[in-house]
C-alpha cells in the first residue's frame, strides 16, 4: 500500500512507543500485554484522532478552507484536537457538541472543555443528544459559507476514509517496530467508536496480508450497527486504496459487553481499571473509551479467551484529558 499517495500533514515527531506492560501482565496472571502509545502523540494532549487529522487537515488546506467545524461529546478528544490542528494550521475552528448524556454539559467544565477554550475554539454550539450531527454540520456550513467563509466539515471522529487513513498508517509503523523487535503478536486489541481506528487498523494489516485478528471493544453501539459500521468502513478504505479485497465481516470482531448504561456513562469495571493501569504502569487511561475497553480486554483474559503465553498489544487510543471532568468518580476509593 502506498501512502505517499495521499496528502498529509505531520503532527507527530517518530513512531509512538510498544511498551511491554510487565507488572500490569504479571497482576493478571495471564497472556504477555503490549502497548502501542498513541496516547503520546503530537498537538495538545495526543490521542488517535491526531493520526486522522494529519490527513484530514492536509486535504482541508488542499481544498483552500479557512475553517474546519467538526462534532462530538461535551468532552470530545476529538473536537479538542482538531482544534489544536487548526491552531497550528492557522485556521479556524467551530464545534457543534451534542449533549448525549441530558445536562452534562457545563460551559466551566475542565478537561477537554477547557482546552476548547484555551486553543481559541471560536464558536460552541449546544445541540440536543440524538441530533443528526451530520445535517447540523452541513447546515453550519451552509451559514459560513453564506458569510463568505470556506468551511471544512470533518466527520464525528474523522472518521471517513480519508482520516482512517491515519491508522492504515499506524497499521504500517507498527507492523515495522514489531518486525524490529521481533515480536509475534497474537491479537490487537482497540476501542471502537466512530470505527475510523478499527477499520484503519484491519484494513492496514490485512492489506499487508498480515492475518493478526484485531477485537474491537464496543463503547457506544450494540455489536451489529458497529461491525456495519467498521465494515462499511473498511470497504471505502479498501477502494481508496485500491487494495483488491477489503477485510472480510467475519473479520470485524466486536464485543459490546463493557458499554455500561451507554456511552461515557461509567462503569465500575471502568474505574478499576483506570487505576490498575495507573497503579502497575503510571500509564493513564480514559473514563470513556480505552478505560472501558481495557475492563473489556481485563474480562477476556480473566475468561480465558487468550492462552497465557500469548502476546496481546493494546492500541491506547489516548484521552486521559477528559479524567479531570470525571474527578468525582476517582476521589473515592
Ligand atoms: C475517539 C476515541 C476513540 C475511538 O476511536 P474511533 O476511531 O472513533 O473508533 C478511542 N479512544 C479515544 C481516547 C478517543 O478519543
Amino acid at each position: 500500500m502506498d501512502l505517499t499517495r495521499f496528502p498529509r500533514r505531520r503532527y507527530m515527531q517518530a513512531a509512538t512507543p510498544i511498551e511491554k506492560l510487565e507488572r500490569f501482565s504479571t497482576v493478571l496472571g495471564g497472556p504477555n500485554i503490549y502497548m502501542k502509545r498513541d496516547d503520546l502523540l503530537g498537538l495538545a494532549g495526543g490521542g488517535n484522532k491526531t493520526r486522522k487529522l494529519e490527513f484530514l487537515l492536509a486535504d482541508a488546506l488542499a481544498k483552500g478552507a479557512d475553517t474546519v467545524i467538526t462534532c462530538g461529546a461535551v468532552q470530545s478528544n476529538h473536537c479538542r484536537l482538531t482544534a489544536a490542528a487548526a491552531a497550528k494550521e492557522g485556521l479556524k475552528c467551530q464545534l457543534v457538541l451534542e449533549e448525549r448524556v441530558p445536562n452534562s454539559y457545563d460551559k466551566n467544565a475542565a478537561g477537554n472543555n477547557l482546552l476548547f477554550h484555551i486553543l481559541g475554539v471560536e464558536e460552541i454550539h449546544l445541540v440536543d443528544g440524538g441530533a443528526d450531527m451530520m445535517a447540523q454540520l452541513n447546515g453550519l456550513a451552509r451559514q459560513l459559507r453564506a458569510r463568505g467563509r470556506r468551511p471544512y466539515v470533518i466527520p464525528g471522529g474523522g472518521s471517513n476514509e480519508i482520516g482512517s487513513l491515519g491508522y492504515v498508517a499506524c497499521a504500517q509503523e507498527m507492523l515495522q517496530q514489531l518486525f524490529q523487535m521481533g515480536l509475534p503478536l497474537d491479537c490487537i486489541v482497540v476501542t471502537s467508536g466512530s470505527a475510523g481506528t478499527h477499520a484503519g487498523i484491519l484494513t492496514g494489516i490485512r492489506g499487508q496480508n498480515v492475518p493478526i485478528p484485531v477485537l474491537g471493544i464496543g463503547i457506544n453501539r450494540p455489536k451489529g450497527p458497529q461491525r456495519e459500521a467498521v465494515f462499511g468502513l473498511c470497504c471505502r478504505l479498501a477502494r481508496k486504496l485500491g487494495l483488491k479485497t477489503p477485510p472480510t465481516k467475519e473479520e470485524v470482531i466486536v464485543f459490546d459487553d463493557y458499554i455500561g448504561a451507554g456511552y461515557s456513562r461509567p462503569t465500575a469495571e471502568m474505574v478499576a481499571a483506570v487505576r490498575l493501569m495507573a497503579r502497575t504502569e503510571a500509564i493513564l487511561l480514559d473514563p470513556v473509551y480505552t478505560g472501558k475497553a481495557l475492563a473489556g480486554l481485563i474480562d477476556l483474559i480473566e475468561k480465558n479467551y487468550f492462552s497465557s503465553t500469548q502476546n496481546i498489544l493494546f492500541l491506547h487510543t489516548g484521552g486521559s484529558t477528559a479524567l479531570h471532568a470525571y474527578s468525582d468518580l476517582f476521589l473515592k476509593g
